[in-house]
């Protein structure tokens, strides 16, 4: 394939990573094309609601969807298409049109789709949530009446779908988990166990420290057997077992694709200033910590990547050539379960060893401190909004804490 375009950015990837950067590519003074490419059919929409108030009924489609700011108002959207390939020496992309577009920019923010379970068993009955249409099709089987939902997976999605079906009066709920808590990867034991104790009194049952084997039934799932033996009658399952990077588009080229695209400092890919990547799929090394390269599945990274990537992306494609300071992100993430919140500033895994209540108490609100070397590296709080803004407090000394050493 051979294409001819030049003074253009291709950004891969239309969800909030690629509008983002768009419109910051804008903000940071590229007046050349911008053309963003996204397999899916709708326009870029904001994701955290499809578990929690899509899935309950009390959002329609037209809430989510991000309106971009008038500066991005001539970018051209490609949606519905799909990037299969890169040539990186060549800077063209090829797509599932056929047609290729060459770049002088190129930006990864293809995301996440979610990991599936490879297990004996029927499809049908088994959900997943990442998109729109998942969302959609999993409220359409949760509203059934009688339907017994296993939900595997403990993580902050499965945690969220479980408490909101739940919420629609779904008679059975079970959360299943090879580990002994919900979220105790992220959070740790002390809010792992608060997290346990308050979807189990709200009716969320649990069956820890199993795996799955594999599930039963013949057309479409009606129980999920548990690696010790036993079977949970299920209707519906959800799978939330982690993620899986958009990658393989980006094969061939040398890339270190090993978990989502390896960056720089800058968030420049495979040593090349002309491509960045951005929101989930990118593994950088974050200069507040510890400098390894990590992914965040934050909702404020797409937002904090896109404007430190297309500032040194632009000033390349400018000619520019200021190195900017390495990227040093604050991460930021809430989950709403039930009527409680969580709230995290910060790198809270990090600090999982030395975990200290701050205020409050695990019954009822808390805010809990988590520490390395004697240094707080998070915070998170559990409960109503006045322990979130109890979190947010400790946003400016997060801040200014210095670096980890690696
Ligand atoms: C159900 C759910 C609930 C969440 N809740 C919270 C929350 O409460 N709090 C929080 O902090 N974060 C939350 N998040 C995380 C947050 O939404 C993500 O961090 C954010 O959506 C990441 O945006 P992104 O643009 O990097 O990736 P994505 O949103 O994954 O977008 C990538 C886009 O690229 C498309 N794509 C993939 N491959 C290709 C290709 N080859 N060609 C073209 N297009 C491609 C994908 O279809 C997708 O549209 C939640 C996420 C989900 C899924």
């Amino acid at each position: 394939m051979t294409a001819t375009t030049t003074g253009r950015v291709v950004v891969a990837g239309a969800s909030m990573g690629g509008l983002r950067t768009a419109e910051q590519l804008r903000a940071a003074g590229w007046t050349g094309a911008i053309t963003v490419i996204g397999d899916e059919p709708h326009m870029p929409y904001n994701r955290p609601p499809l578990s929690k108030e899509v899935l309950a009924g009390k959002a329609p489609f037209e809430s989510l969807a991000f309106t971009p700011k008038a500066a991005a108002a001539d970018v051209e959207w490609r949606l519905g298409t799909k990037v299969v390939a890169a040539r990186l020496d060549e800077r063209i992309v090829e797509l599932d049109d056929g047609t290729a577009l060459a770049y002088d920019g190129l930006v990864v923010a293809t995301g996440m789709r979610p990991r599936r379970l490879r297990c004996p068993g029927p499809l049908a009955g088994r959900h997943t949530v990442r998109t729109l249409a998942d969302a959609q099709g999993l409220r359409d089987e949760l509203t059934r009446p009688g339907v017994r939902v296993v939900v595997v997976g403990g993580g902050f999605i499965g945690c969220e779908v479980a408490a909101t079906a739940v919420g629609l009066g779904v008679r059975e709920v079970t959360v299943v988990d090879p580990l002994p808590l919900p979220m105790v990867g992220p959070l740790g034991e002390l809010l792992g166990e608060a997290l346990l104790r308050r979807h189990e009194e709200r009716g969320v049952r649990f069956a820890l420290g199993t795996g799955v084997a594999g599930f039963e039934g013949e057309d479409r799932v009606t129980g999920v057997v548990l690696s010790d033996g036993t079977v949970l009658a299920a209707d519906v399952v959800v799978e939330s077992v982690g993620s899986v990077a958009n990658v393989e588009w980006l094969e061939g080229n040398g890339l270190d694709l090993s978990d989502g695209v390896l960056t720089d400092e800058q968030l420049r890919v495979g040593g090349r200033p002309d491509v960045i990547a951005v929101g989930d799929v990118a593994r950088f090394p974050n200069a507040r910590y510890d400098g390894a390269p990590r992914r965040v599945e934050h909702w404020s990274i797409p937002t904090d990547t896109a404007k430190h990537a297309a500032k040194a992306l632009v000033a390349h494609l400018n000619g520019a050539g200021a190195e900017l300071a390495p990227f040093a992100p604050l991460p930021t993430f809430w989950s709403d379960q039930h009527e409680f919140r969580l709230q995290s500033f910060g790198a809270p895994a990090l600090g999982k060893d030395d975990v200290r209540i701050l205020g409050g108490d695990p019954e009822g609100d808390v805010l809990v401190g988590y520490h390395t070397g004697g240094q707080l590296v998070g915070v998170v709080a559990l409960g109503g909004q006045a322990a979130a803004m109890g979190a947010a407090r400790y946003r400016s000394q997060l801040l200014k804490q210095p670096a980890l050493t690696p």
